[in-house]
């Protein structure tokens, strides 16, 4: 799964990448194609200002070989030069100069007039030109020179003059390129291109550019003839200004693609972790769920207002209602039993107090379905993530299962030791039976004998003096039989031993708390700070404790579960230590406190009424005293004394 999300995850970056790899193959082509299109276009400006240059500058040779003939057939010396010249120097500025010189070299006339010629406007190798186009007898340019001023690099055109086939003189032209340049290179050429004129050495000679500084692009040469001598025209194409926006645009494609790309990266990296994060928040969830739906006990969360804001699944089974019933309820719960309400609403205040009993508390609370059932309930405070204080979480645990089966395993107990008590008097009562049979029989026979002898009148004193002590030894032997059984039943003595008084009354306490747990009683415990210590058989007394205890727990079962406590405490004072139980119970009415510790005195249903009896008998016995009062508060207390030992 995670490799298949993995691919898919990576087409939108590999589809970027292809745009981006079309993208740049695209603009590639495009400008190649522009190249091929502008170096096409270059070459043809190029073959036309080539071809310019070469129409003008043999135009006017031709103007020149012309008037070189008519100078031959109308003498050198006629005004025809003048007129000639200033005709042609007007439509063409680049011809700076015409000088016409006769056959022996010598200056005639110069246009425009300069008288002599300056040295400067004289090419250096004028010389070679002139022998060569008298011997060609056609006109022969000559190699570029420095003329000067605006004028710049000038190259000569010496063109013969001939009468009747006999050499008399030459007409010597001098062109400045950089005139040549600007009258012939039209506006637009120079806008597109940069035109030189460079020699063979590839210095340049003369130039026309609109732009000064440009950065070279395209480029292309030809050779420039005439005038020839190694001269060539060299036409660089600027780099035109919609270059430098398409570049732009270019990188800003190129750069947007990236930011995409990797933009898909750092999402799809953030999507992965998401994805993993989700995962792991998925499985977690999972395993909580399972640990939450595997619970046996009731968890139910509260806020600090008291409404419900959880509940697992085991809360719902106990209670039979749906989470959503649940969740937002507010006192009174659907699940509280109505009788149980106002415990209830005392409990539910003190949670929100903070006043839980921490060891938790029991309720009875009640199923949809109406049925009762027992709930121990612990709260604690539930703590936010950031530390709050938020509310309230229970957990509650369905006890009435546990505590039917451990009543039922109590009675049984109890049933048990009543019946075994009850095989044990039976025997008793069957020994004592069959043991008393034999003397009372014999007494029964002994007080018939002498009955007989005293209605017959006859008996005399001395007569009724034997069986009659006989029956007096039957009667005694019945006693020793009853004192014997006696003596069995209670099978031994009392084993006295010092003992400290805390450890034995906390020993005797350890017994019941289980028990007054179970009902919800608080019991609390004050030993001696003197440590007292006494001689006494200690299971008797923790007897005696376990009776009061267990008489005060039977006594609290209708109070509210919050005032529920049992306080012992012990105190020495004189020699005496006192140990005080009291509890919050139904308290004793003075007509019962009169009956109190005679036998088989009780208000219980199964009630013996041989506990006080029996208590009051073991402290007296250790020389003590046992006697009952009403608690202040309500309830009842019961103090003994213990002689306390120096
Ligand atoms: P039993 O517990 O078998 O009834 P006891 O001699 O222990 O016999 O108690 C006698 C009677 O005294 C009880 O039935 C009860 O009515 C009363 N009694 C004893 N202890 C208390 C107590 N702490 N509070 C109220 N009544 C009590």
């Amino acid at each position: 799964m995670r490799l298949g999300t993995g691919w898919r995850g990576g087409l939108p970056i590999l589809a970027m990448v292809l745009v981006v790899v079309l993208l740049g193959i695209l603009l590639w082509l495009l400008q190649r194609n522009e190249v091929e299109d502008r170096s096409q276009s270059l070459i043809q400006d190029v073959l036309w200002v080539e071809q310019d240059l070469h129409f003008h500058i043999t135009t006017n040779a031709e103007s020149l070989t012309r008037l070189a003939d008519r100078l031959g057939r109308e003498g050198l010396n006629s005004d025809l030069f003048y007129a000639e010249t200033r005709t042609l120097t007007a439509s063409s500025p680049d011809l700076r100069r015409i000088v016409l010189r006769d056959s022996g070299e010598k200056v005639l006339r110069t246009a425009p007039p300069a008288d002599p010629l300056p040295e400067t406007e004289i090419a250096p190798d004028w010389h070679t030109g002139f022998i060569l186009a008298r011997s060609l007898g056609q006109p022969v340019y000559g190699a570029p020179f420095w003329l000067g001023g605006e004028s710049g690099i000038a190259f000569d055109v010496y063109v013969p003059v001939f009468r009747q086939g006999q050499f008399v003189g030459m007409l010597v032209a001098t062109v400045s390129l950089n005139e040549l340049l600007s009258q012939q290179v039209p506006w637009w050429f120079a806008q597109k291109y940069r035109l030189e004129i460079v020699d063979g050495d590839g210095m340049v000679l003369a130039t026309k550019s609109q732009v000064e500084v440009a950065e070279p692009g395209l480029s292309h040469q030809v050779r420039f003839e005439p005038p020839g001598k190694g001269l060539s025209i060299v036409v660089t194409a600027y780099r035109r200004e919609n270059d430098l926006v398409r570049n732009l645009l270019s990188a800003a494609i190129f750069g947007l693609a990236l930011t995409a790309i990797l933009s898909l990266w750092a999402l799809r990296r953030h999507m992965r972790r998401r994805l993993e994060a989700e995962q792991a928040l998925r499985a977690e969830h999972a395993f909580r769920k399972a640990m939450e739906e595997s619970l046996t006990i009731g968890m139910r969360a509260r806020d600090l207002d008291g409404r419900v804001t959880y509940v697992n699944s085991a809360f719902c089974r106990m209670v039979g209602w749906e989470a959503t019933d649940l969740i937002g309820s507010v006192p009174p719960m659907v699940y509280w039993a109505p009788e149980e309400a106002e415990n209830c609403y005392s409990m539910f205040r003190a949670v929100l107090r903070g006043d839980a009993p921490p060891e938790g508390f029991e309720l009875i609370l009640c199923r949809k379905s109406g049925e009762r059932f027992k709930a121990l309930v612990y709260e604690a405070p539930l703590i936010d993530s950031e530390g709050q204080h938020s509310g309230w979480m229970a957990s509650i645990l369905d006890i009435t299962e546990r505590e039917r089966a451990e009543d039922l395993s109590r009675q049984q107990q109890e049933k048990l030791q009543r019946t075994a008590r009850l095989i044990t008097m039976g025997e008793m009562a069957s020994t004592l039976a069959h043991e008393l049979n034999q003397p009372l029989s014999a007494i029964a026979s002994y007080a018939a004998g002498c009955l007989n002898r005293l209605d017959a009148g006859n008996v005399r004193a001395e007569e009724l003096e034997a069986p009659l002590t006989k029956l007096g030894a039957q009667a005694q032997r019945a006693g020793q039989i009853i004192r014997r059984i006696h003596d069995f039943v209670r099978k031994s003595k009392p084993s006295v031993a010092p003992c400290a008084i805390n450890r034995v009354i906390e020993g005797a306490i350890g017994f019941v708390e289980a028990d007054a747990r179970k009902h919800g009683i608080r019991m609390t415990v004050t030993p001696d700070p003197t440590e007292p210590w006494t001689d006494a058989d200690h299971i008797l007394i923790e007897q005696v404790v376990l009776n009061l205890a267990r008489n005060a727990i039977e006594a609290m079962c209708a109070t509210p579960w919050f005032h529920r406590e049992i306080d012992i405490s012990i105190r020495t004072a004189e020699g005496q230590s006192v140990v005080r139980v009291a509890d919050r119970g139904t308290g004793i009415t003075p007509e019962m406190a009169d009956g109190l510790f005679t036998p088989f005195f009780s208000t219980k249903e199964e009630g013996m009424g041989m506990g006080l009896n029996i208590c009051r008998s073991i402290v007296e016995w250790h020389r003590g005293r046992l006697w009952y009062e009403p608690n202040p508060g309500g309830g009842s207390v019961f103090l003994f004394t213990l002689p306390a030992k120096e």
